[in-house]
This record gives structure tokens, C-alpha cells and sequence, in this order.
């Protein structure tokens, strides 16, 4: 790491230590449909996803979302947003969703589903704390390439909206798709224009078939100049860090470049496993306290969270079943992590 980048981390760190508490959490995003009407982001895995597909074939069970709500809260996940593809659900199905998910968590959510009209927007209020506009990047010119189809201007109104309803505004910003350092400044003037509450500092994820497959993953230090440059430039502003599995190892920078939280990563299907075991170590070896477990089942009664929702009987049932199939895999991957630290303890022991 350069001496640059080194000191520019420490100066982040120290405004992080001053407005925050030395603590960091796991955020799930939760989605309710794997398909997208858009579907041309030049980034993005849906652009290779036929296109034959209507979006309405691709949501998730009712049962299967409500079961992934009762799972974060009780592991003491955040909801980075509740999201999925426009004109899956109707209006009066999301705001269902969004006061069963309100039920279950206990408070209002974010959602991101697009640049949201403003009547839809009135009619989400009760159930959200704020709007997530997935605006990617911000450089004009390379925001065409990679969203030829999802402008900015839309989200530029949503936002506008969402301050008159006083709810709170979050952005998406990828590293490594060919920005530049110098677009910071329109990043940090978009921010202030919008007043923008938190934001989502991903990395790149080279995927196949799309034009970044041979584009290498953004460094560590790359995505924590970002998220360094922001913390400094706006001391109290929520910012989220996404990382995926093969980059466990950059979470304490990341989180010593100023970031409150860790998303993007696949915490169900990867529950109690080494790379879950290693980011609660990074965690800490940022000097935060890890709050909610990515490594631990608690002793919980299940089928009570269940039960005391106000649902029907038979969506009762569907989510007690469903939940069953999680908690199995988690259950697994616990039992097989504690056998195989026996194993290295026991080999540790004969060498
Ligand atoms: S980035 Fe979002 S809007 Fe663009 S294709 Fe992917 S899912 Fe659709």
C-alpha cells in the first residue's frame, strides 16, 4: 500500500472513530423476484439471462422472502433494502410485502426498486424509511455504457421526492468500472445536491459473458480509497461496503477506511463457514465489535416468530417450512465447521 493511501485510511479512520460507535453489522438484501425488466446493465449478470423470460415468472414464494425476513432480524442482520424487478409484483402486492416485512423486523425498511413515481411513492410511506436509487456510477459518459437503458434523471426525481416526503435517500456506487479518481468530485457534488443519507460502495464482480469478464476485481485498496474520500469528505454519512466471498480479506481495510457495514455477500448459504468465521475475524481486527452473528445459530423459538405474525394459517405453514430448509444448510455448515476445527486442532496437536 502506498504511503498515500495509508495515511488518507488513517485520517478516514480517525473521523469514523469520531461520529460512530466502534461497531459494525452484516446488512441483507433481501429480493423478492430475480428478474429485471431492464436488463442491459453492461455489468450486470441479468444482461446475460435470456430474454424470453417475463419478469412475473421470476418471483421468489411469498413464504420464502417473509422466511428470510424472520431469519435477519433474528441473527441480527440489518435489511439493506427489500428490492427486486420492476413490474414483478403490483404497487398493492409490495406494499403487502412491506407491512409484513415492517411486522416482522419491527420497523420501516428501505426499498430499492427503481426511480419510484411519486403517487407509488406515497402510497410505500407508511412501510419505508427511505428510497436506494441504483445509480451504479456517476461519470455521464461512463454511465451510459454501463446502464444504456437505467438513466440518472429518474433517480435524480425520486430523490427530490423522497426529501419532500422527508424520507431518507441512499445511492449504489461500483468500483473498478472505469471511473476515475477525479470523478469523486461529481460524486461528493451529487451527494451534497441530493443530500444523500447512505451509500453502498461496491466492487465490481467480473461477470462472464458480459463486457467486464476479463476486467480484474477492484483492488482492496482502490475500493477503500473510495469509501476513505467519502468518510472524510461527509464525517456522518452511512456508508455500506459490498465484498463477496473471495474478498473476506479486505474487510478490516475496508472497515478502517470508514465503512459502518458489510453487504453483498452470500450470508445464508454461507452461515457458520470459514469465510463467515474470517469476517467476523476482520471485524475485529478493525477494532469493531461485530454485532448480529454470521457464525452462530441463536437458541430461538422458531415457529413462535412465526406465529405470532398476522397471517393466514396456510402462509404460516409455507414460511415454518420453508424457514426448516434454512435452518438445515445453517445447521450443516455449523456442525461441519466444528468438525473440521476438531480435525486441525487434533493434527495441530500431533505435530
Ligand atoms: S443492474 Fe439492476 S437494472 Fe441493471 S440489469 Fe442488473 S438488475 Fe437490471
Amino acid at each position: 500500500m502506498t504511503s498515500e493511501i495509508s495515511s488518507l485510511i488513517q485520517k478516514a479512520e480517525q473521523v469514523y472513530k469520531q461520529n460512530f460507535p466502534l461497531e459494525t453489522c452484516f446488512e441483507r438484501a433481501i429480493f423478492f423476484s430475480w428478474g429485471c425488466t431492464i436488463g442491459d446493465c453492461t455489468f450486470c449478470y441479468m444482461s446475460t439471462q435470456p430474454k424470453d423470460k417475463k419478469p412475473q415468472e421470476t418471483k421468489r414464494r411469498i413464504s420464502s422472502i417473509l422466511a428470510e425476513f424472520i431469519l435477519a432480524k433474528n441473527l441480527g442482520w440489518d435489511i439493506g433494502f427489500f428490492t427486486g424487478g420492476i413490474g414483478v409484483f403490483s404497487a398493492d402486492e409490495i406494499s403487502l410485502l412491506l407491512k409484513a416485512a415492517n411486522e416482522i423486523i419491527g420497523e420501516k425498511i428501505w426499498l430499492s426498486i427503481g426511480p419510484i413515481p411519486k403517487k407509488t411513492l406515497l402510497q410505500y410511506l407508511p412501510y419505508i424509511k427511505g428510497v436506494v436509487g441504483s445509480t451504479e456510477t456517476i461519470n455521464p459518459e461512463l454511465h451510459k455504457i454501463v446502464c444504456p437503458s437505467k438513466p440518472l434523471a429518474p433517480y435524480e426525481r425520486m430523490f427530490e421526492t423522497a426529501s419532500e416526503f422527508k424520507l431518507l435517500k441512499a445511492m449504489t456506487f461500483i468500483v473498478g468500472m472505469g471511473e476515475t479518481h477525479d470523478d469523486v468530485k461529481l460524486l461528493e457534488e451529487f451527494i451534497k445536491k441530493y443530500q444523500i443519507d447512505k451509500i453502498h460502495i461496491y466492487g465490481l464482480i467480473p461477470q462472464e459473458s458480459t463486457m467486464f469478464q476479463n476486467t480484474p476485481a477492484p483492488t482492496a485498496e482502490e475500493q477503500a480509497w473510495w469509501i476513505a474520500k467519502l468518510r472524510i469528505a461527509f464525517p456522518k454519512l452511512d456508508i455500506q461496503c459490498g465484498i463477496w466471498e473471495d474478498r473476506t480479506e479486505r474487510v478490516s481495510l475496508l472497515l478502517k477506511a470508514g465503512a459502518n457495514s458489510i453487504s453483498k455477500y452470500q450470508a445464508t448459504k454461507l452461515f457458520g463457514t470459514k469465510v463467515s468465521q474470517d469476517i467476523e475475524a476482520e471485524a475485529k481486527k478493525a477494532g469493531r465489535k461485530f454485532l448480529g452473528t454470521l457464525t452462530k445459530l441463536p437458541d430461538v423459538d422458531w415457529e413462535k416468530e412465526v406465529e405470532r405474525l398476522s397471517l393466514d394459517r396456510k402462509l404460516k405453514e409455507e414460511i415454518k417450512e420453508k424457514l426448516s430448509i434454512y435452518l438445515k444448510k445453517m445447521k450443516e455448515n455449523v456442525n461441519k465447521k466444528i468438525l473440521l476445527t476438531q480435525n486441525e486442532n487434533q493434527q495441530n496437536f500431533k505435530l
